[in-house]
C-alpha cells in the first residue's frame, strides 16, 4: 500500500531523515519507536505531505505522492491522521466534528454523514456524546473522537503520532483499546508510540528509528526479545 524509498528531509542544515526505506502492506500494523528528536513525527508528516520531503519516493496505492500530477488532496483523504493533541474543532459539537469534512470535502449528504458519524461514535464508545462540545470531554474521550473523525473520511490507512502521550495515565488504555480494535478489523496503521505494551501486542512489525534512519526492524518478538543493534538495546533498556 505504501512504498517509501530513500526518503530524505532537511530543515535548513539539519538533516532529519537520512534515507528511509519502508514498505507497508495493506492490513499491516507498523509501530515506530525511538528516542525523542529521531525524526519519527517528521517521517509521518512526510507520508501525507504535511512536510515536503527533500528527496526520495513515496508511493501510495501505486501513485507517487511527489509527482506534480498527483492529486494530493484526494490521496490525503485516504490517509487519516491522529495527533498527540487531538486537534478537534473546539466550537463544533462532536457530531459536527465528524460530519463537517465528509459533507464539505466528500460531498456526502448531511443524513448519510450523520448516520456514519453515529455508528463511528458507537464504535469508539461515545454514542452519548454526539451533542457535546470537545471542552466538556476528557482527554481520552477527545482522542477517541479524533480517531472517529479520521475514520469518518473512510481512509485506507491511519497514521498515529503519539496518540496517548498527552493523556493522563488512566485514559491511555481506552484509546489503545480503540486502536487495537481497529487493527483487529484489518485497518492499515502506522503508529508512533512510546507504549511498548501496545507495540508488543498489536504490531505486525516494529521499527526502531534513531538519528533519522531505521536502525532496526523486525517482529515484536525480534525487537523486544533479541534486539541486535546496540542502539535498540540501549533504548529499550531505558524505556522498559
Ligand atoms: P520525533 O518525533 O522523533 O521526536 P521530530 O521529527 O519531531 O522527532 O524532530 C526531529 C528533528 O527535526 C528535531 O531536531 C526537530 O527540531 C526538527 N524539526 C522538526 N520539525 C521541524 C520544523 N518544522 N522546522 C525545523 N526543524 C524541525
Ligand atoms: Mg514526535
Amino acid at each position: 500500500m505504501i512504498n517509501i524509498k530513500n526518503l530524505h528531509k532537511t530543515f535548513g542544515k539539519n538533516e532529519v531523515l537520512k534515507g528511509i526505506d519502508l514498505d507497508v502492506k495493506a492490513g499491516e500494523v507498523v509501530v515506530i519507536i525511538g528516542p525523542s528528536g529521531s525524526g519519527k513525527s517528521t517521517f509521518l508528516r512526510c507520508l501525507n505531505l504535511l512536510e515536503q520531503p527533500t528527496d526520495g519516493v513515496i508511493e501510495f496505492e501505486g501513485k507517487n505522492l511527489l509527482d506534480k500530477d498527483t492529486d494530493i488532496d484526494a490521496l490525503r483523504q485516504k490517509m487519516g491522521m491522529v495527533f498527540q493533541n487531538f486537534n478537534l474543532f473546539p466550537h463544533k459539537t462532536v457530531l459536527d466534528n465528524l460530519t463537517i469534512s465528509p459533507i464539505k470535502v466528500k460531498k456526502e449528504t448531511a443524513e448519510a454523514a450523520k448516520e456514519k458519524a453515529l455508528a463511528l461514535l458507537e464504535q469508539v464508545g461515545l454514542q452519548d456524546k454526539a451533542t457535546s462540545y470537545p471542552s466538556s470531554l476528557s482527554g481520552g474521550q477527545q482522542q477517541r473522537v479524533a480517531i472517529a473523525r479520521a475514520l469518518a473520511m473512510n481512509p485506507d490507512v491511519m497514521l498515529f503520532d503519539e496518540p496517548t502521550s498527552a493523556l493522563d495515565p488512566e485514559m491511555v488504555g481506552e484509546v489503545l483499546a480503540v486502536m487495537k480494535a481497529l487493527a483487529v478489523e484489518g485497518m492499515t496503521m502506522v503508529v508512533v508510540t512510546h507504549e511498548m505494551g501496545f507495540a508488543r501486542e498489536v504490531a505486525d512489525r516494529v521499527i526502531f528509528m534513531d538519528a533519522g534512519i531505521i536502525q532496526e526492524e523486525g517482529t515484536p518478538e525480534e525487537i523486544f526479545g533479541q534486539p541486535k543493534n546496540p542502539r535498540t538495546q540501549d533504548f529499550l533498556r531505558k524505556v522498559l
